[in-house]
């Protein structure tokens, strides 16, 4: 089965995870700090948190914005569940705004609307999630200037999105936002096995992240709040969890980033290839960006005739050809729904979500494996 993403690992980033497991440090040790920092300057960001995985960035980041049970968090609907869930974990309520047809991104237009309706109910959002689908770049100056006149924080979700660029700067250097989440989830741009991170221009929010990742433990004498002089002292200021990368997995991501610009034209590559060849189809392609780079994380496409979209699946699935659907929006999710949401709230994610199939995308797919896909699909399609 060709998969539809798959990590690359070479020779490099064997050598970096044995060098590790030898060494005297498997996790909390320097090669935590190096991966922080390389990834802070692959970001353009002053400050880099790692943590656990993706879910983690995102709750952490939504704790350390203050984000209580009074409050609200928007995102949008088609993303994967944690966008919203990070709200949950804190007792707080989730809304959605619907989606772009075109960029798949949260709307800014909608947003907008929303916006202007919930200032008159009194119920504005503390934060909003955007999500950069499949790697493409949320109009983050538009989301910004929102939340300038609105008050609330802005947080990108980039867990499709590293190695993209919006404007002259990489995802994750926080020009528009507060803060960036990304996922190393073996499927994503670059892995290390689990593991996540934040990127942020504001160093309180950077300690309190670091903080609710590390049980709420701070060992810096120098923020003790008992002014404790033993130096055995550490000092448990709040509540958090154990959300820490080890130094396995940041050895890993040290080398991984090394690679994320071949990565990314590789995959850049393998996009151009499928828009091309898929061109004159009855699917609805991703949207192009002249000039500018973006780290195609999945290759979404929608069928235009969505009632063949299962029959097109099941096909691809049994010639050996791994699609995927993303994503199920999540206000149709159980869970969601049994918190009021119900199918029509967002028809443009819903109308998305009817014919979307998500087609292999990944450095390590081959040109003939990747022209096995479009065959099948092309005849599939015409069938
Ligand atoms: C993968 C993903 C996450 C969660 O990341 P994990 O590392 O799996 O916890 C969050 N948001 C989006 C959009 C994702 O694709």
């Amino acid at each position: 089965m060709i998969p539809y993403g798959r990590q690359t690992i070479n020779a490099q980033d064997l050598h970096a995870v044995a060098e590790v497991l030898a060494s005297d440090w498997l996790t909390q040790g320097p090669k935590v700090v190096e991966f922080e920092q390389q990834l802070a300057r692959a970001c353009a960001a002053p400050y880099a948190v790692s943590m656990a995985n993706g879910t983690a960035a995102l709750h952490a980041t939504c704790a350390a914005l203050g984000l209580t049970r009074n409050d609200w968090l928007w995102t949008s609907p088609i993303s994967f569940v944690a966008s919203a869930n990070c709200a949950r974990y804190l007792g707080a309520q989730v809304d959605f705004v619907d989606i772009d047809p075109v960029s798949r991104n949260m709307c800014p237009e909608q947003l907008a609307i929303k916006l202007a309706q919930a200032k008159l109910a009194h119920r504005l959002p503390k934060i909003v999630v955007v999500v950069h689908f499949a790697g493409y770049p949320c109009e983050l100056k538009q989301f910004a200037e929102l939340a300038e006149q609105y008050g609330f924080a802005l947080v990108e979700d980039a867990a499709h999105a590293i190695g993209s660029v919006y404007g002259d700067l990489p995802i994750g250097s926080c020009q528009y936002s507060r803060a960036t989440c990304f996922s190393f989830h073996p499927v994503k741009n670059l892995t290390t096995g689990e593991g996540g991170a934040v990127t942020t221009q504001d160093v309180q929010l950077a300690d309190k992240i670091r903080l609710f990742c590390s049980h709420g433990i701070t060992k810096n004498s120098a923020d003790f709040i008992l002014g404790r002089d033993e130096p055995w002292a550490y000092e448990q200021q709040s509540l958090g969890f154990n959300y820490r990368l080890t130094d396995i997995q940041a050895a890993l991501g040290i080398s991984q980033l090394d690679q994320l610009n071949q990565f990314v034209e590789r995959r850049q590559l393998l996009f151009d290839r499928y828009q091309t060849q898929l061109e004159d189809t009855a699917l609805q392609l991703p949207a192009m960006t002249p000039g500018q780079r973006v780290a195609w994380h999945i290759y979404s496409v929608r069928l235009t005739n969505a009632d063949l979209r299962l029959t097109v699946f099941n096909q691809l699935r049994a010639a050996g050809i791994g699609v995927n659907v993303h994503y199920i929006p999540i206000h149709l999710q159980p869970y969601y729904r049994q918190l009021g949401f119900k199918p029509g709230d967002f028809p443009a994610a819903e109308h998305y979500y009817s014919g979307a199939l998500t087609l292999p995308l990944f450095p390590g797919l081959t040109l003939g494996e990747q022209d096995q896909v479009i065959a099948k699909l092309r005849e599939f399609l015409c069938a």
